[in-house]
C-alpha cells in the first residue's frame, strides 16, 4: 500500500519520513538514510508491465499444458507435464513434495498473474476494478511464493543427470519455461508498484467525488 500521507512519504525500508516534490520523467527519489527508492517517474511502465505479464500468463499456460521432458529409454518413450510429474511423486508417498510443487510452481504463480491482470488491465484503461486494492495486495503477496525459477533449475539438473541413462528430449514446455522466466522477471522490474497504488487511490478519489464508486473498490 502507498505510504504517502499528506504529502509525506515513509521509506519502506527504514520508515524515515520524506517530503517529495514532483518528479520529472526518468528520475527517482531515494531515501536519504538507506538509499531505498521511494518513488520514481517511469512513463509507460504500466503498459510495459501489462504486456510482459500477459506474455508470461500465456507462457505459463503453455508450460502447464505441454510436456516438459521426454525420455527415450531403450525404445520406450515417456513424456510428462509439470503437474503430472509432480503427481508421479505422490505414487511414491512424497505427498508433501507434491503439495509444495503444486503451490509454488502452479497455484501461487497462477494467482499472482490473475490478480495482476485483474488490476492492470482496467488501470491501463483508467478504470478501477472492484476490490482493486485487495487484488493488488494479493498479487504482491503471492509474488515471492512463486518459485518457477527453482523448478526450472530442478529441470536443468534432471536433464544433466538423466542424459547418461536415457535420451532426454526437451519438450515445448522447457522453451516456454525459459520465456516465462524472462517475461515474469522483466514484468516485475518494469512495474512501479508505488505508482500503481497511487493510480488506484486517484481513481477511487475521483469516483468518490462523482459518487460513482464501484462496490468493494
Ligand atoms: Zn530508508
Amino acid at each position: 500500500m502507498s505510504r504517502e500521507m499528506n504529502g509525506w512519504l515513509a521509506c519502506p525500508e527504514c520508515d524515515v519520513l520524506h517530503q517529495i516534490s514532483a518528479l520529472t520523467a526518468g528520475t527517482e527519489a531515494c531515501c536519504c538514510r538507506c538509499g531505498a527508492v521511494l518513488a520514481s517517474c517511469r512513463p509507460g511502465h504500466l503498459e510495459r508491465a501489462l504486456a510482459l505479464t500477459m506474455a508470461a500468463a500465456m507462457l505459463f499456460a503453455v508450460v502447464n499444458s505441454h510436456p516438459l521432458l521426454g525420455l527415450d529409454l531403450g525404445g520406450r518413450e515417456t513424456s510428462m507435464t509439470l503437474l503430472a510429474g509432480a503427481l508421479e511423486l505422490g505414487q511414491h508417498g512424497m505427498w508433501d513434495v507434491v503439495i509444495l510443487v503444486f503451490l509454488t510452481s502452479f497455484l501461487f504463480p497462477l494467482l499472482h498473474f490473475l490478480a495482476l491482470l485483474y488490476v492492470l488491465i482496467p488501470l491501463a484503461l483508467d478504470r478501477c476494478p472492484p476490490g482493486a486494492a485487495l487484488w493488488f495486495r494479493a498479487a504482491e503477496l503471492f509474488s515471492p511464493w512463486g518459485m518457477i525459477g527453482v523448478y526450472a533449475l530442478g529441470v536443468l539438473v534432471a536433464v544433466v543427470k538423466l542424459s547418461d541413462l536415457a535420451t532426454v528430449v526437451p519438450g515445448v514446455a522447457v522453451y516456454a519455461l525459459g520465456g516465462l522466466l524472462f517475461c515474469s522477471t522483466a514484468a516485475g522490474h518494469a512495474l512501479d508498484s508505488a505508482d500503481v497504488w497511487h493510480r488506484i487511490e486517484q481513481v477511487i478519489e475521483r469516483k468518490k467525488g462523482s459518487g460513482g464508486l464501484p462496490p468493494g473498490c
